[in-house]
């Protein structure tokens, strides 16, 4: 599955965070495999179209699509020279599909901040720039190996180069390679690479818990809004103490505590909206009688390889999809009405599947 990795200095409150997920994950104990490994998370993405369809279908039970985190403790500056457990941090990134930065705006003069003073702009540009000169040294590495290449008259080499060294100049300056205008061929050539600065990222502008209701009030957050959108990135703002507590709360409680705070989701249910999307991600639905069930696919996905992300088989063995769209199935009630409509289609193996599409896959075993 596709994994997102949360990064940020020391002591801007990321294990917090990370408790508040794997906590949520094992209240919701449809994830038992994930105690195996203590820095990965894995928690369920609220979708209310879930309890629409169990109306509808009255399944044996209701189970909702996963979302992982992974812990990247330890990034620090220094890291890409070796400091901390540099290296070895930066090769768990190079494992994420995503990357969620947590920035410290919360004041507490009990818990020291790395650099002396909360400055989150500064933390901000500090993991970028180790990000950076990680990178920095893999583009170079490369470069070499290219240019011996190069010189046998090897075009492809001779085309690699070229952009690589764009790509070094970049970087030289601070930039991250994800600023860099690429064509999608140019993406192709360095995918290999896996460079960690053309990862997607996104900012937790982490606040003091009475500050989650108002965040624009705090000045902290402006600043980094401010510089994530030079980056072209988003920010979610959360407080993770606060969602160590709103997950030990359930169901109704659990909403009266939000709205008490003027919330409408918990920070976790708002990171985990903001990191699907930030990934291209998108949600279908089976729905039979014994379990409605959402599942997670990449935009852009095909009906064979949608069905694999069900079972292997199910890819392997595909015949067609039969798909009603999940407002057309609200409309009509029922299943059965919804055929009797012709709101029911059966679609090939060419099939693009588009988000809240309520599939029925045909298969041979
Ligand atoms: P990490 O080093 O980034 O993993 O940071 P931790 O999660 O260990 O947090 C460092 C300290 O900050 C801990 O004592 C947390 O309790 C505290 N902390 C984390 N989030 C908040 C917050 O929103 N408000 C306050 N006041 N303290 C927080």
């Amino acid at each position: 599955p596709l994994t997102t990795g949360i990064v940020g200095l020391p002591n801007v409150g990321k294990s917090t965070l990370f408790n508040a997920i794997t906590q949520a994950g094992a209240e919701s104990a449809n994830y038992p495999f994930c105690t195996i490994d203590p820095n990965v998370g894995v928690v369920d993405v609220p979708d209310e179209r879930l309890e629409r369809l169990a109306e509808i279908v009255n399944p044996q039970r209701v189970m909702p699509t996963s979302f992982q985190f992974t812990d990247i403790a330890g990034l620090v500056k220094g890291a890409s020279k070796g400091e901390g457990l540099g290296n070895q941090f930066l090769s768990h990134i190079r494992e994420v599909d995503a990357i969620i930065h947590v920035v410290r705006c919360f004041e507490d003069d009990n818990i020291t901040h790395v650099s002396g003073k909360i400055n989150p702009v500064s933390d901000m540009e500090t993991i970028n720039l180790e990000l950076v000169l990680a990178d920095l040294e893999t583009v170079e590495r490369r470069l070499e190996r290219l240019h011996r290449q190069k010189k046998s008259g090897d075009t492809q080499a001779i085309k690699e180069y070229t952009l690589l060294t764009q790509l070094r100049d970049a970087l030289a300056e601070g930039q991250p390679a994800r600023g860099v205008d690429l064509s999608e061929e140019d993406k192709g050539l360095i995918r290999s690479l896996n460079l960690l600065t053309m990862k997607k990222m996104l900012y937790a502008a982490n606040v003091a818990e009475e500050e989650v209701a108002t965040p624009d009030e705090n000045p902290l957050v402006h600043q980094v809004i401010e510089q994530a959108e030079k980056e072209g990135a988003e920010v979610v703002t959360i407080s993770a103490q606060l969602e160590a507590e709103i997950v030990e709360l359930e169901g109704e409680e659990r909403d009266q505590f939000l709205a008490d705070l003027g919330l409408a989701s918990s920070g976790l249910d708002r990171l985990v909206a903001a990191a699907y999307k930030l990934l291209g991600l998108i949600t279908y639905f089976t729905a039979g009688e014994k379990e409605v069930r959402a599942w997670t696919i990449r935009e852009g996905t095909r009906a064979p390889q949608a069905a694999g992300v069900i079972h292997s088989d199910f890819e392997r063995g595909f015949i067609r999809a039969e798909v009603v769209a999940y407002d057309h199935l609200l409309e009509a009630g029922s299943m059965a009405q919804a055929r009797e409509r012709g709101l029911l289609r059966s679609e090939g193996k060419d099939y693009v599947v588009h988000d809240g599409d309520v599939v029925h896959f045909r298969f041979n075993v």
